[in-house]
């Protein structure tokens, strides 16, 4: 764990350990400067530790595209809206031992704002989400990962009923942008925050 922490400093990423989810929680909203705007990608792991709830129902200026019943067009608003936001809060699908996040997403908000955008970043990863090398990420994320979380969603793809990706051309598709983030510039070096939580977390 030391070596993947130096590592991550390494490549001008800050990172932590929490012990458990209320560390973790804790650690993550002392993260957010006074008055900032917050949002979130979509993440198992932010709901499992308490951070989305905690944002949403506390004094956080939140933009929450998350909200139950706003319209299509309001939700895609604050998407973008949430990729200025001050603080953008997310997981990743997959931390190599080289320090690499590996990302899959849809429509690709969540990992666009990860790259550029938000003057910070605080991504929140469970350790079963550690892997060895950017090869055993891709495996996690279309073996597993990625066939989880369209069953989860209900999408009407071929993995979500066999567990298996197919590389399927399903317009219901989830996964159309895949990205690796290799580090942060020198002057990023205080933007994207890693807390690695001792706990299974997430998808
Ligand atoms: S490419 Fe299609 S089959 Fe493969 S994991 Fe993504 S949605 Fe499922």
């Amino acid at each position: 764990m030391e070596k993947l922490l130096e590592k991550l400093r390494s490549k001008n990423i800050q990172a932590y350990v929490a012990r458990d989810c209320g560390e973790a929680r804790d650690l993550a909203l002392s993260l957010i400067p006074p008055g900032a705007t917050v949002a979130m990608g979509n993440s198992a792991t932010l709901r499992e530790t308490g951070i989305f709830d905690s944002l949403v129902n506390g004094a956080y200026n939140v933009i929450n595209q998350f909200e139950p019943g706003i319209p299509a067009a309001e939700n895609l608003k604050r998407r973008k809206a949430g990729m200025l936001a001050d603080v953008y809060f997310t997981s990743a699908n997959a931390l190599t031992l080289d320090g690499e996040l590996v990302n899959i997403d849809g429509k690709g908000n969540r990992v666009a704002a990860m790259m550029f955008g938000p003057d910070k970043v605080v991504i929140v990863v469970g350790e079963n989400k550690i892997v060895k090398n950017q090869d055993e990420a891709w495996r996690r994320l279309k073996e597993k990962a990625a066939p989880a979380l369209a069953e989860k969603l209900g999408r009407a793809t071929p993995c979500a009923k066999t567990g298996v990706c197919s590389d399927c051309s399903s317009p219901e598709r989830i996964c159309r942008c895949y990205t690796v983030i290799n580090g942060q510039m020198p002057v990023d070096k205080d933007r994207i925050h890693v807390i690695i939580v001792k706990e299974r977390l997430g998808i």
